[in-house]
């Protein structure tokens, strides 16, 4: 009983700790449970998770490396929450009282014989896309649940179930918990995994800060400014060759958003595409630009919203020591 107990403690203060301390979920939540973020390409997600971490004063001045590293946590949880979803609904599909939106950390991938786990779930994320982590989880044999739930559903625990207890009750109780779960389990079939696909993988590199090219054209357009190559190279303060370029190596993607007509010069539009992508960066610059933090209102480097901090020995923040 003493040793269930301390592993019953030890359990709830790693539950605890996750919920609390899942930074990445709690600063990004907006982004990964907007609405509509599915309706954005996956390019688009990714130039705007970039101008994200571009405005956010905790990442704003952290090195590109740990920038890039971030993007790649978000989008992790981003694919997590969408297979969940895909597969199982937004709740826990065994207790129904877990959802994805509130508590995507909890949320386990579950082998149905934990002696018969080959691979780690969380291992897929970082290189897989949506569509072949569900391939490789459906070979796995088990499914996405609460740690509620996976913790009741853990085997090796009811082999011990009787050395633990001696109350033969709470045995029985136990026991009728883990076979209710049992039912319930939904192990990932062939058929669930025909809903999952693949809604951030890029089909394009994106390398260019199409953002400001974007941006520009907005502004001069607003200024009733001729949008040529010449006018956006003085107003991105960029050589006329370098702005020729960007448009000649990205025409296929700048084309869904601006308009190429004929003529000598061209002279450039945004599209109402271009304009919708816009005002959605807007709004993603202006929330997380202000996005309050308790523990950074009085911080001698959050200046003015900004933060300058660029230094392990400057913030505590785990964001900016990691
Ligand atoms: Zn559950």
């Amino acid at each position: 009983m003493l040793l269930f107990c301390s592993l019953l403690q030890i359990f709830l203060i790693l539950l605890h700790h996750i919920m609390i301390y899942d930074f990445y979920y709690i600063f990004f939540k907006d982004f990964i449970n907007y609405n509509k973020l599915f309706n954005f390409s996956a390019e688009e997600i990714f130039i705007i998770l970039k101008v994200i971490i571009h405005n956010f004063r905790l990442t704003m001045n952290l090195s590109k490396k740990k920038k890039r590293n971030i993007i790649k946590i978000i989008k992790n949880r981003i694919k997590k929450k969408y297979i969940i979803e895909q597969l199982y609904g937004n709740k826990c599909h065994i207790c129904g009282e877990f959802d994805t939106k509130i508590h995507l950390r909890t949320f386990d991938f579950s082998h149905f014989n934990s002696k018969k786990k080959k691979i780690d779930a969380s291992s897929l994320f970082d290189t897989k896309s949506c569509s072949e982590i569900v391939k490789t989880l459906k070979d796995e044999v088990g499914a996405y649940i609460c740690s509620n739930c996976h913790s009741v559903f853990d085997m090796e625990y009811l082999e011990l179930i009787n050395e633990i207890y001696d109350d033969k009750e709470l045995i029985e109780k136990i026991k009728t918990d883990y076979h209710k779960i049992k039912m319930k389990f939904t192990a990932i079939s062939d058929k669930m995994i025909n809903n999952v696909k693949d809604p951030l993988k890029k089909t394009i590199n994106i390398t260019g800060n199409y953002k400001n090219y974007l941006f520009a054209i907005y502004y001069l357009s607003n200024q009733g400014i001729d949008i040529t190559k010449k006018s956006i190279a003085n107003y991105l303060g960029v050589d006329y060759d370098a702005v020729k370029s960007f448009f000649l190596r990205h025409r296929n993607f700048l084309e869904k958003y601006i308009n190429f007509p004929y003529g000598n010069p061209t002279i450039y539009s945004l599209k109402i595409k271009g304009l919708k992508l816009i005002s959605e960066i807007e709004y993603f610059i202006n929330f997380y630009q202000t996005f309050q933090l308790e523990e950074c209102i009085n911080c001698n480097f959050n200046v003015r919203k900004k933060c300058i901090a660029n230094s392990s020995n400057q913030c505590s923040h785990p964001i900016i020591k990691n």
